[in-house]
């Protein structure tokens, strides 16, 4: 958990942690007897919610998280919310510190294994149409946090602004892309980033450029702890037929190389910039290996594949023989690209 206590379920930058030990400092709902009535403890925050947000917020309990995830497994939130606006987001925030609950933000789920146990505490989504707006103003772009990542691909496009064609393919959201530092093709989220608006756990609003912002391989740091809520993107202008055309080579590029079924694309950061993961796993024969019903991909090694009705603990348990492989033949300790989150 950080020190904050705002995010959880993941090391620093995204190895599989043994949750026993890493969620020992967190709250979780607990049921217990007074009389004959049972009390659920952690539901409070819900009914907090529900009395200090505006009725436009969706505050749920219990929420189930595999249909929100690329991957499909998973357990619920023990609350979901929806904030209609920064201020509900920001009151949101604050209940949750007072409930000593954490707090997790849920993009569109494509980088994440929910374990089976759910997400304790608030997960948040900011789905809502205000926080997903996308805006041309001249050669930058607007981007709401909620926005799709393919969405800001097609408006840059439409509007003759070319670098943003790598984000076609990222099943993501404009919040998770710019806390992965989203890349592909060559290129990567920050390389276009000039500012990020974001929420402090305190609910207070700061707007930062870029070069405050640091921005590595497959993360920004910063956001480990902050909410991202809109980012401004700037582009080069371009031919939106060239800008097409690029396009329709990556998905092409992607149709042939990645596999069809529920994933959540790259499971192990690459061991090094000469060395990709997926080679690495086809050169061990690892493609096909299966737990249950989780596989590594015959198309590429690099994404486990739900074949249907897979469990987090299949997928987890299949992470753990895989890098067990490659630590005992090549002596490599993998890391996880994909963030493992929630409890058992
Ligand atoms: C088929 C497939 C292909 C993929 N290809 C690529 C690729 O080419 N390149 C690549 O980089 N990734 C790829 N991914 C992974 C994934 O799409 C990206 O990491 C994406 O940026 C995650 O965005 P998300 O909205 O789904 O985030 P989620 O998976 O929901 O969350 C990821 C992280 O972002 C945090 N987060 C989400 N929203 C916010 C916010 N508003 N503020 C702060 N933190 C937030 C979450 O808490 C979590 O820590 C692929 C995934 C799939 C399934």
């Amino acid at each position: 958990m950080s020190a904050l206590g705002f995010q959880f379920g993941t090391t620093a930058e995204g190895a599989v942690i043994n949750p026993s030990k890493e969620q020992d400092s967190v709250v979780v709902s607990t049921c217990f007897l007074e009389g004959d009535r049972p009390l659920c403890r952690g539901t409070g925050l819900a009914a907090a919610l529900r009395d200090t947000l505006s009725p436009v917020s969706v505050v749920r309990e219990m929420e189930p998280l595999a249909r929100r995830t690329t991957l499909r497994v998973g357990g619920a939130a023990t609350v979901w919310l929806e904030p209609a606006h920064e201020a509900d987001l920001a009151a949101a925030l604050v209940a949750a510190r007072l409930h000593r609950q954490p707090v997790f933000l849920l993009g569109r789920g494509s980088n994440l294994v929910v374990r089976d146990g759910g997400i304790p505490g608030l997960v948040v989504c900011l789905s809502p149409p205000t926080f997903s707006a996308l805006t041309v103003e001249g050669d930058r772009l607007r981007c709401g946090a909620g926005a799709r990542l393919k969405d800001v691909a097609n408006i840059a496009r439409r509007a003759g602004l070319a670098g943003f064609e790598f984000l076609d393919g990222i099943p993501g959201s404009v919040g998770g892309g710019l806390r992965m530092n989203a890349g592909a093709m060559g290129g990567w989220m920050f390389e276009f980033v000039e500012w990020v608006r974001l929420m402090e756990p305190d609910g207070q609003i700061l707007t930062l450029p870029a070069s405050e912002i640091a921005a590595e391989y497959r993360s920004c740091p910063r956001l480990r702890t902050a909410v991202a809520l809109a980012a401004v993107l700037r582009g080069k202008p371009g031919d939106p037929d060239a800008i097409k055309a690029s396009m329709d080579r990556n998905n092409a590029r992607r149709w042939e190389s990645q596999p069809s079924q529920p994933s959540a694309g790259c499971i192990f950061k690459n061991p090094g910039p000469e060395l990709s993961a997926g080679r690495l796993l086809d050169e061990l024969g690892l493609k096909g290996l299966k737990r249950g019903q989780a596989m590594v991909s015959d198309v590429h090694a690099n994404f486990i594949v739900n074949l249907g009705g897979a469990s987090a603990g299949d997928v987890l348990g299949l992470i753990e023989e895989v890098s067990d492989r490659v630590r005992c033949a090549r002596g490599i300790e993998l890391q996880t690209e994909v963030e493992i989150v929630g409890r058992d």
